[in-house]
């Protein structure tokens, strides 16, 4: 199969991190940004680096930026350039497109404008840890969808020692547990005779409220 092309616009915090993690996991890696500093920076992380204004489409095209499986445009600041980035984009056809949205108006016009996907780090960081504070039995967090989630949560001595068919999860709470983490192993799918023991870390997916009642009831 041939290697994904990512192509990373705006090195700031956010885009710098995201291709650094790109290029250590071997994928092909185009940085971009005005800032030659920057650039130099990147030069021996990326696959290539390059100077480059992304609001101008003839550079865009020279780089043949239509080609790439995947651009991550992190412009932070300037939203101007931010949005006409991705339009320039757009218009040119490039395959999936991921934008750092810097507000909800920021958010609000990336969509209108067919960005594949919008992400907003500080303020899902924010909710994330936020979360993760309140609750001491939940690990860790990954939101789905504005309402729904995968949450890792440890099992307490309530569910210590009955099986998944005798909870009855799902029917009760309308929730799954995916996968249960226990020492260094993964149950995945786990069958409903397995059996839970307090400290094995349930891995589970379903709507947020159902997740909070199942945590405030069972755990
Ligand atoms: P973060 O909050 O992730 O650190 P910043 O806003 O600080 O984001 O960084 C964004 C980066 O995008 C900067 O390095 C900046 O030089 C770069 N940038 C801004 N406008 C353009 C543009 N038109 N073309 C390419 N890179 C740009």
């Amino acid at each position: 199969m041939k290697k994904k092309e990512f192509a990373v616009i705006g090195l700031g915090r956010f885009g710098g991190s995201v291709c650094r993690t790109l290029s250590e996991q071997g994928m092909e890696v185009l940085a971009i940004d005005v800032d030659e500093e920057k650039v130099n920076e990147y030069a021996s992380i990326a696959s290539q680096a390059v100077v480059a204004d992304s609001t101008d489409e003839n550079v865009l095209k020279s780089l043949g930026i239509r080609n790439f499986d995947h651009v991550i445009v992190a412009i932070g600041d300037n939203i101007q350039a931010s949005i006409l980035t991705t339009l320039i984009l757009k218009e040119l056809g490039v395959e999936k497109i991921t934008v750092k949205a810097t507000n909800d108006y920021h958010e609000k016009v990336l969509k209108k404008i067919g960005a594949d996907h919008i992400v907003h780090p500080e303020r899902d960081m924010g909710e994330r840890i936020a979360n993760n504070m309140i609750s001491n039995n939940v690990l860790d967090y990954l939101e789905l969808s504005d309402r729904h989630s995968i949450v890792e949560i440890v099992a307490n001595e309530r569910l210590h020692g009955h099986s998944l068919l005798e909870l009855d999860i799902r029917a009760k709470y309308g929730i799954n547990i995916v996968a249960i983490k226990r020492n260094n192993d993964i149950i995945v799918s786990p069958l409903a005779s397995e059996v839970i023991y307090a400290g094995d870390i349930l891995i589970v997916i379903g709507a947020d409220q159902d997740i909070d009642r199942f945590e405030s009831e069972v755990v």
